[in-house]
């Protein structure tokens, strides 16, 4: 009977996914103890605070992950980050194993002029600022222009037009920050268009996404059905299924008579971003027509770049065109990864649980005896760490205040308040 102490940090979908693994492969002669390491007072990383607010089925997995956390092995240090309150040296020297679950935090840039004029700013930014993220609560995101431009055609550009294009009362009965719902109540914003480098064939946007966009009950959603006939005769008879499938939504969509809501979210397919223009912020968005030198430009007050995610480094740990250098999941003698960090942005939350599975296999194999050699709490001092118990406290308390509202939860969005419903 062999016992072994696993680091996991990061308590995102990967993190539990992986404690989950390691519980599964659990048996007579294995065990292990798990800890979780995250930076922030509360854990469920994306489920928190990137899923679209209007989502809130996906947003169940959530169970998922408290079964995990009480199953009795493991144990959650929240509120502590590595690289300031503990180092990657500090776990690999007393845990067995140490995986790395810290996600793509970092929006991909575009690498445009006026990229950084105000005005602009990646998804990244912006999903985080309306799902109550501490470390976003005080961006600045100035609503006050009619028409903003979302980059990129993936499910997170998907998400950030219909939160701008949704009337503000429909975001009531959500957990989006109060201060989001608040600014998306006094939003000029009236016209969202969604550019595609790519034509309708090729855009990242899954099929459930598409097919929602018929049912918002006060936005019209518009795509030119000259984009669908064409984008069919590109693809020709050969058509892959997910593609087939995408284009059967967005043919319905294009069939809709538009229906004179205030608000709409129109997608304009093969426009490469080429300049974001503005004096001293932004005014237009200059893109050339895909595979030809014609300009066109689009006048906007608001630009957000929804192009993909990159990881943030973390010291010691070789990294390469935003995720972390690794080979099926490992990174160096008892240091793995999982997750985004691992494969790239990629996937739905439930990709992790089969990516976790396989990486921690690898790392069962790797085993060798146990190091007994102590864990995080003798490394903490004073440090102000959440516990289990302590998110526990704030997550009933933060249900417990949107229950009188009407919503699934009110986030707290201070670190202070968070730490002060917890009890910490
Ligand atoms: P994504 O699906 O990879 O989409 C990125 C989009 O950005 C693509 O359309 C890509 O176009 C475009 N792009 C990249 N570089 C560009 C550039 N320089 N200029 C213009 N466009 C550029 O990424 P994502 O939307 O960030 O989503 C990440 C993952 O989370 C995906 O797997 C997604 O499905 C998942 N997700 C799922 C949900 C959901 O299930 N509801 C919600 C949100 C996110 P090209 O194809 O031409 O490169």
């Amino acid at each position: 009977m062999a016992h072994y102490k696993v680091a996991i940090v990061g308590a995102g979908p990967a993190g539990y996914f992986a404690a989950q693994a390691l519980q599964n492969l659990q048996n007579d002669e294995l065990t292990f103890s798990i800890d979780l390491i995250e930076r922030l007072p509360t854990p469920w990383g994306l489920v928190r605070s990137g899923v679209a607010p209007d989502h809130p089925k996906i947003k169940t997995v959530a169970k998922v992950f408290e079964k995990v956390a009480t199953a009795g092995n493991v144990r959650l240090f929240a509120h502590v980050e590595l690289g300031k309150d503990i180092s990657m040296e500090d776990l690999k020297a007393r845990y067995d194993a140490v995986v790395i679950a810290t996600g793509s935090s970092l929006g991909k840039k575009l690498g445009i002029p006026g990229e950084d004029l105000p005005g602009s700013m990646s998804a990244a930014t912006f999903v985080p600022w309306y799902n109550a993220h501490p470390d976003f609560k005080d961006e600045s995101v100035d609503l006050s222009t009619s028409t903003a431009v979302v980059i990129g055609a993936g499910n997170v550009a998907m998400d950030v037009a219909r939160m701008l294009a949704l009337e503000p009362s429909e975001l009531d009965p959500t957990d989006t920050a109060d201060h989001a719902i608040a600014a998306f109540k006094s939003s000029a914003v009236r016209t969202v268009v969604i550019s595609a480098r790519r034509g309708p064939e090729h855009a990242a946007f899954t099929s459930p996404e598409l097919r929602e966009l018929p049912k918002l009950e006060h936005t019209n959603v518009i795509i030119e059905k000259r984009d669908i006939a064409e984008a069919l005769a590109r693809v020709g008879e050969d058509i892959e299924k997910d593609v087939k499938s995408n284009l059967d939504a967005m043919a319905l969509i294009a069939d809709q008579v538009p229906a004179g809501h205030e608000r709409t979210m129109k997608f304009q397919f093969l426009a490469t971003p080429k300049e974001i223009r503005g004096e001293g912020k932004v005014q237009e968005v200059v893109f050339t027509k895909t595979g030809t030198d014609e300009e066109f430009s689009i006048p906007c007050g608001l630009v957000i770049t929804a192009i993909g995610y990159e990881a943030a480094p973390l010291d010691g740990i070789p990294y390469e065109r935003g995720k972390v250098v690794n080979t099926e999941g490992r990174v160096a003698e008892n240091v793995y990864v999982v997750g985004w960090a691992k494969r790239g942005p990629s996937g739905v939350i439930g990709t992790n649980k089969s990516d976790a599975l396989e990486v921690m296999k690898l790392l069962v194999e790797d085993l060798k005896s146990p190091k007994n050699a102590g864990d995080i709490s003798e490394l903490l001092g004073d440090a102000v760490v959440v516990t289990q118990s302590h998110w526990e406290a704030i997550n009933a308390a933060e249900i417990a205040a949107g229950e009188t509202l009407g919503k699934p939860r009110r986030k707290a969005v201070d670190r202070h308040e968070l730490l002060g419903l917890g009890g910490v």
